[in-house]
């Protein structure tokens, strides 16, 4: 992961005189310091902005640094926001108003008009919030105080999303083989995503993979062989099939390095030469941050390694995968998600295990795979679809179990989940809303942070959870599709 960093950009005047200006910069600056221990990425104080030529300069620079992946405002007195409308109007990275003062409380005793003219950022931000609402940028407000540890897990959830944008403007998926035949829900509009999210996607033969995964060397397979054993129990005799696996997984990621791709997807209906479909290499470069879309979904690839990047350490608890079943029990609602293969390890429950069984599709050898139940809590999916026109990001709110059974047969790695707001009008509400299969679960990021990052991208969101009901979400799919055939 790249190092990325924010700028705060503090909003003033020279109204006060130069002595509060001076306050002004000393506490923003230590506000910056401090609050960056507890963030996940740096804070960088950069100006006390008083003037229009200020803020528009340090606007054209945010946007010029690649390390910069966005700027945090706040106006800690007032600050007529005219001077903005020049710098707001080119500014390129995502934005956040940091709505927050310097003291907690209002001092009873102490206070004052001097207090009053130094402390009011109550009416400062009103003023910026109108400008930007008046410029209808993607806005987004973090309110309270900044020492709170539930403020600032807000704000680091808003950088997280941010570094997702940052990935995605500059994201490549390589594709081997199409899709899958006949198949609509993966299909899509590669150069409008490129437009509207930045995604090169494009298509490598399948045959130049295979002369890469000739060209591995028996020392290089002995060594990935080393990481799985550490990471992984090895409960099969098979250990040439296993060998395979790292073969292939060693030959795609010299392929992805090479053209600096970070998702991938394959599709078991093209895979000659190769003589078994990707499990284990898939999985562990999952495991990697690699995105992974199964049968040629090239748009649940990109989500994948964007959502990774989200997450936790920039590798978050995030797996490709798909819808396969339900136990419809009265009193014990389930879906059962996995994929013929290809479910990262980052959200099992225990140690994975590595398996060889054969594979009814694809007319390849048995293939070694990680075999693995996902572990409980709370999480979401989340499916991108093509909606002609428009993209629209689909996001449900789950709560994943522990597997009610343990499926001793089922030769895969699995997770059992309840769906928002409960299985049947989760069910109806995901079709309603024309969610995919294939989706991205992910236990770290949150359903605020997927709808932050639609609104930086411009594209539509929708949102599943406890209080959706059929009726309202009718309703809004209506609006909102008159909406965006508007915009
Ligand atoms: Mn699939």
């Amino acid at each position: 992961m790249k190092q990325y960093q924010f700028w705060f950009i503090v909003g003033s005047q020279f109204l006060y005189g130069l002595e509060v200006l001076e306050i002004v910069e000393q506490r923003a600056r230590k506000m910056a310091e401090t609050m960056s221990k507890q963030l996940p990425f740096p804070l960088i104080h950069k100006v006390t902005a008083k003037t229009n030529q200020e803020i528009t300069e340090i606007i054209k620079e945010a946007n010029y640094d690649d390390a910069c992946a966005g700027i945090v405002t706040w106006c800690h007195t007032f600050s007529p926001s005219k001077m903005w409308i020049n710098g707001l109007n080119l500014l390129q990275k995502p934005y956040c108003h940091f709505a927050t003062q310097y003291n907690r409380e209002i001092p009873n005793e102490e206070i004052d008009m001097d207090f009053m003219n130094l402390n009011q950022a109550a009416h400062g931000d009103r003023e910026h919030g109108f400008i930007v609402s008046r410029l209808r940028m993607p806005q987004k407000v973090v309110a309270g105080y900044w020492k709170d540890k539930e403020v600032l897990e807000r704000l680091g959830g808003w950088m997280k999303t941010a570094v997702g944008v940052a990935v995605s403007k500059s994201l490549k998926v390589m594709r081997f083989g199409d899709n899958m035949r006949e198949v609509a829900v993966t299909e899509g509009d590669k150069v409008e995503a490129q437009i509207k999210l930045g995604w090169q996607v494009n298509t490598w033969p399948v045959g130049t993979l295979v002369e890469y995964m000739d060209a591995v060397d028996e020392n290089e397979i002995d060594s990935l062989l080393e990481t799985y054993r550490a990471k992984y129990d090895i409960a099969t005799q098979d250990i040439k099939t296993v060998r395979y696996q790292a073969r292939e997984e060693i030959a795609i990621k010299k392929l992805l390095d090479s053209e600096g791709c970070i998702a991938f997807t394959n599709t078991f209906q093209d895979l000659y030469g190769m003589r078994q479909l990707p499990g284990l290499a898939t999985q562990h470069l999952m495991a990697q941050s690699y995105g992974y879309g199964g049968e040629g979904d090239w748009k649940t690839a990109a989500m994948t390694a964007i959502m990774k990047a989200m997450g936790e350490n920039g590798n978050g608890a995030s797996s490709f995968m798909e819808d396969y079943t339900y136990h419809l029990v009265k009193g014990q609602e389930y879906s059962l998600g996995s994929h013929m293969l290809e479910v990262c390890p980052s959200i099992a429950a225990q140690r994975p295990r590595i398996e060889v069984h054969p594979l009814g599709i694809g007319n390849r050898e048995a293939p070694a795979r990680l075999v693995f139940e996902g572990k409980p809590g709370k999480a979401i999916v989340v499916s991108l679809v093509d909606m002609g026109g428009r993209m629209r990001l689909i996001c449900q709110k789950i709560e994943c179990v522990k597997p009610i059974f343990p499926m001793p047969n089922l030769p895969v790695a699995r997770v059992m989940w309840r769906a928002m707001p409960n299985l049947e009008d989760g069910i109806a509400c995901w079709l309603m809303a024309g969610g995919a299969h294939h989706t991205v679960l992910s236990y770290d990021v949150t359903s605020e942070q997927m709808r932050d990052w639609a609104r930086m991208m411009d594209i539509e969101f929708v949102l599943i959870d406890e209080e959706t009901t059929l009726e309202k979400l009718e309703e809004e799919l209506m609006i909102k599709d008159l909406v965006w055939k508007l915009k």
